[in-house]
């Protein structure tokens, strides 16, 4: 099977966008996946939904107007969003963090901007960005996943990017793992979101951290948090099981164990060559994926279980950008 090509490196450019829960990035991409005049601006939390349309469209502005007068002015636009995004309609279903149902961010766009938009969810452009140019490059089928505030996954196979009827295949983070479990944004419980994504991770390091206290042991986790529970992060955490902590250690492995276990249904459904995993949940590295690979391996059918490889994400805030402005530039 064709592994994906990348987009000719011509010196054309497109100007991409990746809108998240919390921040707004802005660049220009080439066909090599280079990322030119990157900007990066933060989202108040609970922001009024049309105040983030006007600043996407102001930030956006503003990249165009610079590079006007260069030699090679951008084709189009491409942007990522963190929610569940019709790319053929280019519109943005929900996004929840961002209080946006039904937005035809396409549209808006095109009109503001005066150049073709495309529109697509976040994580299936980071994981179009790892197969064309970062961890996995060379690949024919890929899973990603991503992990932060939510988890969200994109599937390639066969060379192509999988959307589904309605352009939201490879939400991992809602599949179920419990079946009375956590209650999540999406409606359902025991989604792997509600036990694996950043805020789960620092819930269970906050209550790790008030059990130390009550049995009176002074561990390194009450020492790097100066004892106050609201600075516990995940972030807090990847550095207390860097240091050997336990009760840290014990949370990523819990994590990580209910991450193996989604990856080993997406792995006998789909039998990927690789699965990428990235987002800042991520950057716990192998406090995280040991676990998901061991669960992984005990869990999944023989043969595919054993092509499989589980390996970090080359792009670390990225490659949403690098994706978006590929989705221009290729046809993907
Ligand atoms: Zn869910």
């Amino acid at each position: 099977m064709p592994a994906m090509r990348a987009p000719p490196d011509d010196g054309r450019l497109a100007l991409a966008i990746d809108l998240g829960a919390s921040h707004l990035s802005v660049g220009l991409v080439d066909g090599a996946g280079r990322l030119h005049r990157p900007r990066v601006f933060d989202l108040p939390p609970s922001a009024d939904p049309a105040k983030i349309l006007s600043q996407v469209k102001a930030a956006a502005r503003r990249l165009l107007a610079e590079q006007r007068s260069e030699a090679s002015p951008a084709i189009g636009v491409g942007i990522g969003v963190a929610g569940l995004v019709d790319p053929r309609a280019r519109r943005v279903l929900s996004a929840g963090n961002l209080g946006w149902t039904g937005i035809d961010v396409g549209s808006v766009l095109e009109q503001s901007l005066g150049l073709p938009v495309r529109a697509d969810n976040d994580a299936r452009l980071a994981t179009l960005a790892e197969a064309l140019y970062g961890a996995g490059r060379g690949c024919s089928s890929l899973f990603g996943v991503w992990m932060g505030t939510g988890i969200g996954g994109g599937i390639i196979l066969g060379g192509r990017v999988i959307r589904g009827v309605s352009g939201t295949a490879g939400e991992i983070g809602h599949l179920t793992l419990v079946e009375d479990g956590p209650e999540c944004s999406c409606g359902n419980r025991g989604c792997l979101e509600t036990l694996a994504a950043g805020p789960a991770i620092a819930a269970a390091g906050r209550e790790a951290l008030a059990r130390a206290q009550r049995e009176g042991m002074r561990s390194a986790l009450c020492e790097l948090c100066g004892d106050d529970p609201a600075a516990v992060s995940c972030r807090l955490l990847a550095t207390a099981a860097d240091q050997g902590n336990p009760e840290a250690c014990a949370v990523f492995a819990r994590a990580g164990t209910h991450l193996g276990i989604a990856l080993a249904g997406v792995v006998n459904l789909l039998n990927p060559e690789k699965i990428v995993v990235g987002g800042g949940v991520a950057g716990a590295g192998e406090h995280l994926l040991g676990p998901a690979r061991r669960e992984l391996a005990r869990r999944a059918l023989t043969a595919p279980g054993a092509a499989v490889r589980v390996v970090p994400a080359q792009f670390r805030d990225t490659g949403v950008l690098v994706g978006a402005g590929a989705l221009v530039l290729g046809d993907y």
